[in-house]
């Protein structure tokens, strides 16, 4: 509170905001020489060259100008198209899909077109550092519930039922999950589902790593039934198309909803980079076979470091999707900040501890495998000699 009073110059609601406990860590990791990281959340791919061309050629065409504020109209309807293919779930370009900013400015004008002062959004955590950020820079409360290894980081209807309250307004579920991997599966989604029907919530459902589900085919939220009315679709090319700088995502939602983002977004954005744009049409006209060839690649090394970290006896529950293991380090009686700086100094390998992500967190680390299988060989090497000084 005194804090508060002493620096005027800032809004009160940015100043409760904690910094990202990511970046700690980098900064300490940046100052290091020969370091691995399995530290970032994003592809190792460049950008399939037919993605980037057609972005170059948007560009030697002179297409430089703003877009309409939702996006391209060709590129929504290439997103309806392939939402429909893909995941069976049916979208209107011209009311219900918004093109946005990343996947997180989707999240950010979600919370805030939806939310009041003082109305509750439960976040299932592990989770995704920004959500509980958006929530409260949105006027919002978060509610946080935890997942563990038990469940397989799964989240059950009875949870969330137990977390909600009168001022619930929202509950926001990510499967895939970073940083855990978790998946889900329609049936288990349908408990919920009920939940949400009973006490009349919304749903942010972040699917952005929907085309990186290894085992299962994944079950769009929204293609429950009677859940698209209730549901904020949140996507994006960053991860399926490894695109993260181009800054390009979706938002999926019934007509009233998609109007108020669209407000939000047209006066703080006014529309996403037309050339970017561009590139996305492309990526969904013919980048499936690339999307698939990286998705294999993953799905290769989630299945060597799941093997390895179990060899070395880091128990790591199979991770479904994603790009991430979660295993636990429990047994070396250290936090998991304290592993992870272990690891960082002794090793120079860079990890995320488990706690930045929320309850659940402490006691696990996340390892991106987007990586190469050289870089992951040489991490496990890494980690094995660490946890023998353990034992
Ligand atoms: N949601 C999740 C779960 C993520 O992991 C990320 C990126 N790390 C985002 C959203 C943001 O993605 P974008 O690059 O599209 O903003």
């Amino acid at each position: 509170m005194e804090k508060l009073k002493t620096n005027t110059r800032l809004s009160k609601r940015v100043q409760k905001i904690k910094p990202s406990g990511i970046r700690r860590f980098f900064d300490l990791a940046s100052k290091m020489d020969n370091i691995i990281s399995l530290g970032v959340g994003e592809p190792d791919f460049v950008t399939p060259w037919n993605i980037r061309e057609a972005s170059i050629s948007s560009l030697e065409r002179g297409f430089t100008a703003y877009s309409a504020n939702a996006g391209i109209l060709e590129l929504r309807k290439e997103i309806s198209a392939y939402m429909e293919r893909r995941f069976a779930v049916s979208y209107d370009p011209e009311s219900e899909i918004l093109v946005t900013v990343g996947a997180s400015e989707a999240i950010d004008i979600g919370m805030r077109a939806i939310l009041d002062e003082g109305d509750e959004v439960i976040i299932v955590e592990p989770s995704f550092v920004s959500y509980v950020p958006l929530v409260q820079m949105a006027g919002g409360v978060p509610v946080s519930i935890g997942t563990n290894k038990q469940n397989q980081f799964k989240v059950s209807a009875k949870q969330i039922e137990a977390a909600v309250s009168d001022r619930t307004k929202a509950i926001m579920l990510c499967f895939p999950n970073n940083p855990t991997g978790a998946t889900m599966t329609g049936e288990e989604m349908k408990e919920i589902a009920a939940v949400v029907e009973k006490h009349d919530l919304l749903v942010f459902s972040d699917e952005i790593y929907a085309e990186l589900s290894y085992d299962e085919d994944h079950v769009s939220f929204a293609s429950l039934p009677n859940m698209k009315e209730r549901t904020i679709l949140i996507s994006g090319f960053s991860k399926s198309f490894a695109m993260t700088g181009w800054r390009l995502g979706f938002v999926l939602a019934p007509p009233d909803l998609l109007a108020a983002m669209l407000k939000l977004h047209q006066y703080s954005l006014m529309c996403a980079p037309s050339m970017a744009q561009y590139g996305a049409l492309e990526a969904l006209k013919s980048g499936m076979d690339d999307l698939e060839r990286m998705k294999q690649s993953y799905k290769q090394r989630r299945n060597y470091i799941v093997k390895s970290f179990t060899e070395i006896g880091l128990p790591c529950h199979n991770p479904g999707g994603a790009f991430y293991a979660f295993p636990s380090i429990g047994r070396t009686g250290l936090t998991s900040e304290q592993f992870a700086e272990k690891l960082l100094l002794d090793e120079r390998v860079a990890v995320v501890p488990g706690h930045v992500f929320g309850e659940g967190g402490e006691g696990h680390i996340r390892c991106s495998y987007a990586t190469s299988m050289d870089n992951l060989e040489q991490s496990v090497e890494r980690i094995d000699r660490l946890l023998k000084r353990f034992s």
